[in-house]
């Protein structure tokens, strides 16, 4: 998401005539995005803002932007009284504005007050890097406020684009030539259209629609919005991909109500039950949360059963994270730091256990893949599944696929972060039912 803002900083400074450079010795102004959700986010911060120092002397300025700049404010001029302008997310509509006075000569311009807003940072401006998959953020903010959680207070408070705005915003994205939309939100299927017009899942099913796209995602989903409608748009719609990520932070439904997240193990497992139910091989993701204060032998393990139960296509998990300001800091039994550490290696050891015999299901599958890059050492092509796994391949029997095509690969070897195969055709000629559960396919052969 700090990555897809960036595009829309980057694409608005442009409109209003600045050039981007490589280097940061070229520039006249220098924004740096920060991201604080983990770690110790701000120390970085002014680590990196101190080697900012010796620059200022060339007539440089500096302008620190996103989740660090929100949460530290005005005490970002003091520690670095160089930098001119600090703004949080929620203000990056006001931008323009901004960035004029800043070339007036303002010395502390801020963006910090925009939190409570209903307005979204719409711009017709955002330079995407990526020609053929781009990102459309359709809600904004988070009013969840689990007790580990920074996000509502830097991003602010939820609030969606049009439903209206959006097709229009992907409709053109088709036009440039664009593939692949990806739908970003902190809690994406929170999304309610103010216009009251269309639910998420219409929505998906709209841009799924457009003449011209072939792939469309989503991230991040939350359990606690998650309906059948979601899993019923991917079955029915070949252009959704066939993955799902939804977050489930712990196994244990006491550490989930000590997060303040608002459901328990049980309620969680039932939406896994609505996805593994669909026609469609669904992948299922999710990240989690070891350490959380209070945890027990015993919650820790109801996580590891969990994601056995599951079989999660892949985790990502993380050490609980002390954030400022939030509930969670100020939590009783808090767990040594090599504890966390022991606990993070052994649920990625048996996560890695599982994708090891997951992934085998995918043996002799045919997949469509589309191409992202080359790795010419191992004279492979390197893309994304449907599913998003990373899919490694040779190309003997075509020529050498344009990055941003598609392609049919045979797999032929599954490893436990990817799969390995041998691209046969176009994708083309790939028919639907071929992206179905693997039982499915042997059938209908
Ligand atoms: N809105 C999404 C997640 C957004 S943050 C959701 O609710 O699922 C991305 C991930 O960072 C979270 O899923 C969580 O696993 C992790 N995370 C957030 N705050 C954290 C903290 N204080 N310590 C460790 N991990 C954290
Ligand atoms: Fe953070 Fe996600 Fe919880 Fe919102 S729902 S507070 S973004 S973890």
């Amino acid at each position: 998401m700090n990555a897809h803002d960036s595009e829309k900083v980057i694409g608005t400074l442009e409109q209003q005539g600045y050039a981007r450079v490589q280097e940061e010795d070229a520039a006249g102004l220098i924004l740096y995005n920060t991201c604080s959700i983990r770690d110790k986010a701000e120390q970085k911060v002014f680590h990196r803002l101190n080697e900012y120092k010796k620059l200022q002397g060339e007539g440089k300025k500096f302008a620190v932007l996103g989740c660090v700049a929100q949460q530290e404010g005005e005490k970002i001029f003091e520690k670095a009284p160089y930098v001119s302008m600090v703004a949080g997310s929620a203000s990056y509509r006001n931008l323009p504005e901004m960035l004029r006075r800043l070339e007036a000569g303002e010395e502390r311009i801020t963006g910090l007050d925009d939190r409570q807003t209903d307005l979204t940072f719409e711009t017709e401006f955002t330079a995407r890097s990526n020609p053929h998959r781009g990102y459309i953020t359709i809600i904004e903010g988070c009013d969840k406020f689990c007790a580990y959680c920074v996000v509502p207070y830097t991003r602010g408070k939820e609030r969606s684009r049009t439903a209206a705005s959006v097709l229009v915003e992907a409709k053109k994205m088709v036009d440039l030539g664009f593939t692949e939309i990806q739908f970003l939100g902190q809690n994406v299927n929170s999304y309610r259209d103010p216009s009251g017009r269309m639910s998420f899942a219409e929505l998906l099913v709209a841009v799924g629609e457009l003449p011209g796209i072939r792939r469309v995602r989503f991230t991040t989903s939350h359990p606690r919005d998650f309906t059948r409608d979601i899993v019923q748009a991917i079955d029915d719609t070949p252009t959704l991909c066939d993955h799902i990520h939804l977050p489930v932070q712990s196994g244990s439904s006491a550490v989930l109500k000590a997060m303040s997240r608002e459901y328990t193990r049980e309620w969680y497992l039932e939406r896994m039950s609505w996805i593994k139910a669909a026609k469609r091989d669904i992948s299922i993701t999710s990240d989690m949360i070891v350490g959380f204060p209070g945890e027990t032998d015993a919650d820790f393990e109801e996580t590891i059963t969990l994601v056995g139960e599951v079989k999660y296509d892949a985790v990502f998990a993380f050490k609980f994270s002390p954030r400022p300001n939030t509930p969670a800091v100020t939590m009783a039994d808090s767990i040594p730091d090599e504890l966390k550490s022991e606990r993070l290696r052994i649920l990625m050891d048996r996560q890695r256990e599982i994708q090891r015999e997951h992934y085998g299901r995918h043996l002799g599958e045919m997949q469509e893949v589309m191409v992202e890059s080359y790795n010419p050492s191992r004279n492979q092509v390197v893309g994304r599944s449907s599913q998003n796994k990373t899919v490694n391949f040779s190309t003997a029997q075509i020529a050498q696929p344009p990055i941003g095509s598609y392609l049919s690969v045979r797999i032929t070897q599954t490893l436990p972060n990817c799969l390995v195969g041998e691209a046969i055709a176009d994708a083309e000629a790939l028919p639907f039912v071929a992206l179905q559960r693997v039982a499915d396919f042997v059938v209908l052969n």
